[in-house]
């Protein structure tokens, strides 16, 4: 087709060549699509994209040109429903959720979008028509990696269900220019470089500059040497511009708007100001202005207290509280239905700068009084918590508010005065209860602490998994579950289903489809229908071939981007997240190394050849973090030089963990690993991918993972080592010395560390695990449960000969996952906290 024939088609608004399938019409029709865009032989909606918006000739495209097109081409088959649904929410008046997150760790959207869409037939056609390579297309796309790892994924995936679910529901969030950084290893160690996602246009986002806010600021900052001063007292505005991304719900029917801000210098001067000479301070203070959102902080359960960070957690607050405000404005004059339309989710303590903000437009804006602005601040808003651990708490030094926001230090102090009153009260006399909940941490600095802020807030705090919600209620925040019992709560956190079994993992998908219909992608539950067939001979082969196929797939892929080969014929045994000493990556690799001895004192050991796959990033703060992976991959170098145990352990680590890389390897594994010590991995959601996906797991009893192994019964899991009880009754007197010193594997695996076995040419490199092992306490208790273990290990590996046995286990697990779907999360927190209905667009 030439240029001629697209400018007439274009005009005519009429679909050029053959006619495509009844059904695809009414597919299409429904998204209210014009010019048919993937049926036959039509090219036109395909090739506007480049004559239209590249000003190209196809002919010179490049594979990247040809994916900006083609989920051009996707983005206008949604447009018209992506409309609507806004209609239809504002027609309705309907209750509004806002899951508001400094994260969403998005991945790739093309392929997701189409199967959301249900164009998979359609474009399948059109490929072929177009001779494009599908899978080249998808890798065109960078991972919108804007997030760290389980928070930022859990936010994807809700978005995902709410869709899914018809709920009236947006994300808010900030548009990194970079996200999470590339990791690649250099010598076994990690190296961090910057992941410019944005360097092409990206073809899903849109932005939306008529919505603008302004944010005000009471200092002004700027750059010098690359640190950002403050400058008191010299009040500025920046503004937040929304990029929208579309969010298609499973069927196509409602498209819901992942908001995100990019933070811009005020873009009127005012020159008067400047006349005196300072226009290019000026111009310096926009630089400063779009720095804001310019990088995601890379640090996963850690705050450091960057003030940077905390302009950046205001911005998103502040952001999102004006806009949803204008949103409820714009259909409800009366305030005090703010809580009956609005539902605001708080993704950890990130954004609990909400509060106060809230406060300061009900207050200042409003002008409403007190009692009545904190009683609907409270029942608008609702607050995540996702982690125990202490350095992961965010606090502020109180002098920055002092500096950057005094009305909200203002309004804060006040909540806290009025909270304490209510806590004395309560509980008469207690002083020291006083101390410990008073949203001020007195000291030097003193500071502001934004989990107590949130709690009191908010009607509703909810921890990730029945585990950690307890824990919480009863330790962590026990003063605040004695003075607000009603306020605490369980969500144990989901997957979704879509990309991660469906997309992730056709050859399964296909499997289930063919014994239960197709129902499970919507209602996962449905997958209890499997059960039976765990006894079934012909679906237990059916089952093996699949995964063999996944693993053949990966291989294929890996092979393909990096050049390492893998064995399908090998074990594939896979621990990938965050590298951090609590998920015990270590006690993992001394389980390797355990098993190298084996194979070393014994040769002729039976031992079914296994490939350790190792994949995550370290925040680049994390020394020791950081020398796990250095250690891994020393470990794999010299397993791999070792002719004695060459062919039958092989050690693995991929560099740069991505949620692209997760959907490759997850379907391929047959053993998932889950080795955090109990009592902190607040849920996991790997955990739950590995389990759909049919792995077995070996894990602690820990997070979620406690709840999957109710679900699939004890048996069909492998769990070992203590409890979050006996870790805790532990702590006063465990010694990793006596398992040192009483354990022979234990002993002999760390002496072949410390003998430089794993570091011939770097003498001593591992001596800090000597002292984090032996010498400071094993605060994560490693060594406690090496010896449980390689006991399951060793039953794993039993199982695994067993090859029916083995198949029946994985249908078991793949039966029981249908609570970890984020569908069901999603549905208990709309009914419990949010109370809000499906309000679908039809
Ligand atoms: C699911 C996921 C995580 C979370 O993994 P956990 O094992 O639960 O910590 C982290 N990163 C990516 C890319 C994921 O897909």
């Amino acid at each position: 087709m030439d240029k001629t024939d697209i400018w007439s088609e274009n005009m005519s608004n009429t679909p050029v060549t053959a006619q495509p399938s009844n059904d695809a019409h009414t597919l299409l029709k429904q998204y209210g699509c014009g010019p048919i865009p993937f049926s036959g032989t039509d090219n036109a909606f395909y090739e506007r994209h480049f004559v239209f918006d590249k000003v190209l000739d196809k002919r010179e495209s490049t594979a990247r040109d040809q994916f900006e097109a083609f989920a051009r081409s996707v983005r206008d088959v949604l447009s018209q429903r992506w409309v609507l649904t806004e209609q239809i929410y504002g027609r309705q008046n309907a209750k509004r959720i806002y899951y508001v997150s400094m994260e969403f760790l998005i991945g790739r959207s093309l392929a997701n979008n189409v199967t959301n869409l249900l164009l998979d037939p359609l474009i399948q056609d059109s490929l072929k028509q177009k001779k494009l390579d599908w899978i080249e297309l998808i890798e065109q796309e960078p991972d919108a990696g804007l997030g760290n790892g389980g928070l930022g994924r859990l936010a994807a995936c809700f978005l995902d269900s709410m869709a899914t679910l018809q709920l009236a529901a947006m994300g808010y969030g900030l548009r990194y220019e970079y996200g999470i950084f590339k990791q690649s290893i250099n010598d076994g160690w990690q190296e961090e470089t910057a992941d410019n996602w944005l360097r092409h246009p990206d073809p899903w986002e849109v932005a939306r500059p008529n919505e603008a806010v302004e944010i005000k600021l009471n200092c002004s900052f700027e750059l010098h040497n690359g640190v950002l001063r403050a400058i008191p007292g010299r009040p500025s505005t920046m503004i937040g511009i929304p990029y929208d991304r579309p969010v298609v719900g499973y069927g196509g029917k409602t498209v819901n708007t992942l908001r995100l801000w990019a933070a811009s210098a005020a873009d009127y001067f005012d020159f008067r100001e400047f006349s005196g000479g300072d226009f290019v301070g000026a111009l310096a203070e926009t630089l400063t202005a779009e720095t804001l959102t310019r990088v995601l902080y890379p640090d996963d359960s850690t705050s450091f207290g960057q003030a940077l960070r905390l302009v950046q957690e205001y911005f998103l607050a502040a952001c999102s509280v004006a806009d949803l405000i204008r949103r409820f404005r714009k259909h409800n004059s009366d305030w005090n239905l703010l809580p009956e339309k609005v539902a605001v989710q708080l993704n950890d303590t990130h954004p609990a700068l909400t509060v106060p903000e809230l406060m300061r437009v009900l207050l200042d804006e409003a002008n409403l009084g007190w009692e009545t602005a904190w009683d609907l601040t409270r029942r608008t808003l609702a607050y995540t918590n996702h982690t125990l651990l202490p350095e992961a708490m965010e606090k502020w030094p109180v002098a920055w508010f002092e500096l950057m926001l005094p009305r909200h230090l203002q309004i804060m102090l006040e909540i806290n005065q009025r909270h304490l009153d209510a806590v004395r009260t309560k509980f008469p006399g207690e002083n020291e209860r006083c101390t410990r909940m008073s949203l001020l941490e007195e000291g030097s600095p003193k500071k502001l602490r934004m989990a107590n802020l949130a709690i009191v807030g908010s009607h509703s705090t909810n921890g990730v998994a029945a585990l950690h919600s307890q824990l919480l209620r009863t330790t962590t925040l026990k003063d605040f579950g004695e003075m607000f019992p009603d306020r605490f709560n369980n969500k144990t956190n989901g997957v979704t289903p879509r990309r991660w079994l469906l997309l992730a993992n056709p050859a399964l998908a296909r499997n289930i489809t063919e014994a239960i219909g197709d129902g499970w992608i919507r209602d996962l539950d449905q997958l209890i229908k499997l059960k039976p067939l765990a006894e079934d001979c012909a679906f237990l082969a059916a089952i093996r071939k699949s995964k063999y196929q996944a693993k053949s797939e990966f291989a294929n892929w890996l092979l393909r981007t990096s050049g390492v080969k893998l064995d399908p014929d090998t074990i594939f045994d896979s621990q990938v997240k965050r590298i951090h000493e609590y998920k015990r990556q270590l006690l993992n690799a001394l389980r390797i190394v355990v098993l190298y001895n084996r194979l070393r004192q014994n040769p002729e050991l039976a031992m079914a050849p296994r490939t350790f796959l190792f994949a995550g990033k370290a925040a680049p703060a994390y020394h020791f973090a950081k020398l796990v992976i250095k250690f891994i991959n020393n470990l794999a170098g010299t397993i791999e030089g070792d002719p004695v145990v060459r062919g039958r352990l092989r050690v693995v680590f991929l560099p740069d963990y991505s949620v692209s890389m997760a959907e490759h390897l997850i379907p391929a594994t047959e053993v998932s690993n889950q080795i955090s010590t109990a009592g902190y991995e607040a849920s996991g959601t790997s955990n739950m991918k590995f389990m759909m996906n049919g792995a077995l797991t070996i894990g602690t009893r820990d997070g979620a993972t406690i709840e999957m192994a109710e679900a699939a019964g004890e048996e069909n899991f492998f769990l070992f080592g203590l409890t979050a009880d006996q870790v805790s009754q532990n702590r006063t007197w465990y010694s990793p010395r006596w398992h040192y010193e009483n354990e022979p594997e234990t002993r002999a695996a760390l002496e072949l560390i410390f003998s430089n076995h794993f570091s011939r040419h770097e003498p001593n490199v591992f001596e800090p695990f000597r002292q984090l092992l032996l010498d400071k306490g094993d605060y994560y208790m490693h060594l406690a449960d090496l010896g449980s273990y390689l006991a399951a290990d060793q039953q794993l590996t039993a199982l695994y000969k067993i090859t029916d046995a083995w198949a029946s286990k994985a249908v078991l697990n793949v039966a029981h996952a249908g609570r970890f779907s984020s569908d069901r999360t999603i549905a208990e927190y709309a009914a419990d906290i949010w109370d809000a209905k499906p309000c679908p667009v039809s």
